[in-house]
């Protein structure tokens, strides 16, 4: 999309959300649709090529909105009210400013029901296994969270045995993992990694080894597809044998480097992804979508009910076990519809359009790794996916291992 385009579609949706606001009180407050309607009218992959944003436009009209509650009606008189401006919206147009609220799956099944699709189409797209996804047989799923700190400590927090529980990472995982520690009252320990900035089976038995000697109880390891300092990735094939066979949940924290996984040639940095319990990476990095957006997958997502379900007489419906109740599988009641720009963002690109924006910029990051090592003042460091890190040369110790 250019910036004509990007002008055109922007007045399209202003004039849409207008209409919206002018004929909202004549439109019926609750949704007609059934449970399950969006699945049906949806494909189950994302398209190949891009679409217009026309079309993708016009399906809001005809799929997304009989779907939805109307928390914004003067006729809405449910939960609680839900607070809007004109001169707010001006700012966040990116989940298109028809603020519903989800708190329960009945108060606007198109909510739910889009995020489940688009976590599946997002899911295949960077070919995670199938336990992960919604539409497989199992207890697994995907959730858009707002960010990747709060997906590992949602991960982390399914554990209910307390006192004795000690986690892992590598000292270049990014500060979230350690606050997530912090936030559940966990020792996180960051453990060494290797010249290539990546965390060992070797160092993380050790670890686990000496924890087990003083009566400790190793629960929890976030591993690193692309970690922060130099995106380094660790080897899931060797630490995920190693955490299924200490019963220890492993959680893959891919939040700058996942979207690469939508590009065949890269998939080998996620070989092992299977051991793993849960995965995450954010489409507000490096996927064409506007912060926020975190996707998080898990293979059993009772684990996630079970610690963060509170039920209040007032948060009671009657379809229950159609959709998954994510108010369960985050901290905050509330949620947005942040599954509609991932999926502006799916059609509009299609899957040739990402695969062609993250190889473009690969390519942009090795064409400047070439100016810097053809330059005698700068020294490389590490190179990897869009992240080039160099120095200045001359100036303090020169670099030997990861930063
Ligand atoms: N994990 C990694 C590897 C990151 O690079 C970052 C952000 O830089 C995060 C987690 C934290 O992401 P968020 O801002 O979504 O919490």
């Amino acid at each position: 999309m250019d910036i004509q385009q990007f002008r055109e579609f922007g007045k399209a949706a202003v004039d849409y959300i207008a209409d919206y606001f002018e004929t909202i009180r004549d439109r019926p407050v609750l949704p007609s649709v059934q449970p399950g309607y969006l699945g049906e009218l949806l494909p189950r992959e994302p398209p190949q090529s891009g679409e217009s944003w026309q079309d993708v436009l016009q399906d809001v009209d005809r799929i997304i909105m009989p779907g939805l509650t109307h928390w914004h009606s003067p006729n809405f008189h449910a939960y609680y009210p839900t607070a809007h401006s004109f001169s707010c919206s001006r700012w966040r147009n990116d989940e298109c400013r028809i603020r519903i609220h989800d708190l329960v799956q009945v108060a606007s099944p198109a909510y739910t029901e889009l995020e489940v699709a688009m976590m599946n189409w997002l899911g295949k797209l960077l070919h995670l296994p199938d336990e992960f996804l919604n539409c497989s047989e199992g207890p697994g799923g995907g959730v858009i969270q707002g960010s990747a700190s709060e997906v590992t400590f949602v991960e982390l927090t399914e554990a209910d045995i307390k006192g004795k529980l000690v986690a892992y990472s590598s000292d270049q995982s990014n500060s979230s993992v350690e606050k997530a520690g912090l936030l559940g009252s966990m020792p996180m320990r960051l453990l060494p990694s290797d010249k290539q900035g990546r965390l060992t089976a070797a160092t993380l038995i050790e670890a686990i080894e000496k924890d087990k000697s003083q009566g400790l109880i190793p629960c929890y390891v976030v591993a690193n597809l692309g970690t922060t300092p130099t995106c380094a990735f660790d080897d899931l094939s060797e630490l995920g044998p190693v955490c299924n066979r200490e019963n220890i949940w492993l959680h893959v924290d891919a939040a700058y480097a996942g979207t690469a996984f939508v590009c065949p040639e890269y998939r080998h940095l996620m070989k092992g992804v299977e051991y793993s319990d849960s995965f995450n990476f954010n489409p507000h990095k490096w996927m064409l979508v506007n912060f926020d957006c975190s996707a998080m997958w898990v293979k059993d997502a009772k684990y996630l009910v079970e610690a963060f379900n509170v039920e209040r007489i007032y948060l009671k419906d009657n379809h229950k076990g159609l959709a998954p109740e994510y108010r369960h599988w985050q901290i905050s009641l509330g949620r947005r519809f942040r599954a509609l720009k991932l999926w502006f963002v799916l059609r509009i690109y299609g899957v040739e359009g990402i695969q062609k924006h993250v190889r473009h910029q690969i390519s942009l990051a090795q064409y400047f790794e070439k100016l810097v090592k053809s330059d005698k003042r700068f020294q490389l460091c590490t190179s990897s996916m869009g992240l080039v890190c160099f120095r200045l040369k001359g100036e303090g110790q020169p670099y030997t291992s990861t930063p």
